[in-house]
């Protein structure tokens, strides 16, 4: 297995990463180190929970270091630009941490704070400046850095960037900065725009790949509830309520969601707290800074707002509302499980969603384990039931659930690999949701290794039992386990 030492890095950087506590090189790091030391430019698929961030900042402030050159006042000679705040802290904070040992030098600027602490900042001896690109342009419009000098450029998640109307802004800071420089471009995703950027932003790239959605996913025990809309809040407070549930991020499709989710806690004597676009900047440095304190259990997070949320610990994804993109599923379950941990994520689908479910199912070539009993409309079971028997979460395959006439693999809530193809079952709604052009990968297309061995988050299904125990007009028995 490769080790730190063998990737060329200087002693500092490598004192820095054994007060880190890292031993042992992601695979990110083991494939882009030495070809970013060499001077390549780089194209990476990766996302955030791999290890991409000293992927590139280690060899890049070895860079800085080997090659010391006296800046004019306001310049900077490095620039990464990330597309939201929370993202550039971390990356910023994470700088500091790699680059303690030396004399190099960063700052963070994004938007959302008062400008004027930035404009200092950056009249101090500035290396390496991380920034969202909006924030960046005003400062540039107010002459308070200068991007003429800077000698490495690194756009990270790109498609995030794309995604977030950042695209205008980039060609600007494109023309602002010098075409002689090391460039690298890091995206969860390679659509069709992010390859028309790299190849207007970088010159004969080294290309690296990681598989998140298999690597990151086999550690993840996934579930899936079957619901109804107007379960959903009962649903969330009581498994919220399992002492297993020690530190855990609710999704919402929107802000609105995330307000309301904190509310229904509320009420339920769940403390929890939100972070989305309409909350300031010290609500959403408060909410977070309490989450990674262990002062606050759980936090309700649209998308974007948790872009870059890098947290320790993180024992469940509750995702209160599936995405409409199947890949959005893949980065809200990598909040958990990082740097080597398991975690458990829990998915909650209504009959509206399972068309969602069957799309994240198809890129994850997963079979998400139910959790509880499975209704007729999941697509899973057969055929519908008798028609006296209700409707949705509460129809019931006739006799005892999903696990009747199952073989024992899949009692144990193994999931099931699918045949080659994504296998995407013929009886299910179809989902016609924008799909990522993400590479092809090999560990993509194995199931979870760890299936039932995994961590059994909430004691299996018994905290369902209670709701699925009420007098059945069909005389179904109830579940055995
Ligand atoms: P990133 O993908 O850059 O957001 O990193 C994800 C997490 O992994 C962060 O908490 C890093 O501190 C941590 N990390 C990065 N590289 C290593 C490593 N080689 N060993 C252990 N942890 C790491």
């Amino acid at each position: 297995m490769t080790q730190f030492t063998d990737l060329g890095l200087a002693e500092q950087l490598l004192k820095a990463l054994a007060s880190e506590g890292y031993t042992t090189p992601t695979p990110i790091q083991a494939q882009a180190i030495p070809s970013i030391l060499q001077g390549r430019d780089l194209l990476g698929a990766a996302q955030t929970g791999t290890g991409k961030t000293a992927a590139f900042a280690l060899p890049l402030i070895q860079r800085l270091l080997s090659q010391p050159r006296r800046m004019e006042t306001r310049s900077v000679r490095a620039l990464i630009l990330s597309p939201t705040r929370e993202l550039a802290a971390q990356i910023e904070t994470s700088i500091r941490a790699y680059a303690q040992f030396t004399t190099i030098k960063s700052t963070v600027v994004f938007g959302g704070v008062p400008v004027g602490k930035q404009i200092r900042a950056l009249g101090q001896h500035v290396d390496i400046l991380v920034a969202t690109p909006g924030r960046l342009l005003d400062l540039v419009d107010q002459r308070a850095v200068s991007l003429r000098e800077i000698e490495y450029l690194v756009l990270d998640e790109a498609d995030q960037m794309l995604d977030l109307g950042f695209v205008h802004a980039l060609r600007r800071i494109a023309t602002l900065i010098p075409k002689k420089r090391q460039t690298l471009l890091f995206s969860a995703t390679m659509p069709k725009p992010i390859r028309e950027i790299a190849s207007a932003y970088l010159t004969d790239p080294v290309e690296v790949s990681v598989a998140p959605v298999a690597t990151t996913a086999e550690k993840i025990d996934q579930r899936v509830v079957f619901t109804q809309p107007g379960e959903k809040p009962a649903l969330l407070a009581k498994t919220l309520s399992t002492p297993e549930m020690e530190r855990a991020i609710v999704f919402t499709r929107t802000k609105h969601g995330a307000d309301k989710v904190v509310r229904q806690l509320e009420i339920s004597g769940i403390k929890s707290a939100a972070i989305h676009g309409n909350k300031s900047q010290g609500q959403r440095e408060r909410a977070l800074g309490a989450f990674r304190d262990g002062e606050l259990r759980i936090l309700v997070a649209t998308d974007i707002a948790a872009r870059g949320i890098d947290v320790d610990g993180i024992s469940h994804v509750v995702q209160f509302d599936l995405p409409n993109v199947a890949e959005t599923y893949v980065h809200r379950i990598g909040r958990t499980a990082r740097a080597g941990a398991s975690g458990i994520a829990i998915a909650f689908c209504t009959p509206e969603e399972r068309g969602d479910l069957a799309a994240i199912e198809k890129l994850t070539r997963v079979a998400i384990t139910p959790m509880g009993e499975v209704p007729y409309w999941d697509g899973r079971t057969p055929k519908k039931p008798p028609q006296n028997q209700g409707r949705g979460g509460r129809g019931q395959q006739g006799g005892g659930g999903r696990d009747q006439g199952r073989p024992q693999g899949e009692r144990s809530g193994r999931p099931q690999a699918k045949p080659a193809g994504g296998g995407q079952r013929s009886d299910a709604p179809r989902n016609d949701a924008p799909r990522n052009d993400r590479p092809q990968r090999s560990e993509a297309q194995s199931p979870r290794k760890d299936g039932g061995a995994a961590k059994e988050g909430l004691g299996g299904v018994a905290f369902l039992q209670q709701r699925t125990q009420q007098p059945r007009t069909n005389g179904a028995r109830r579940r055995a386990n």
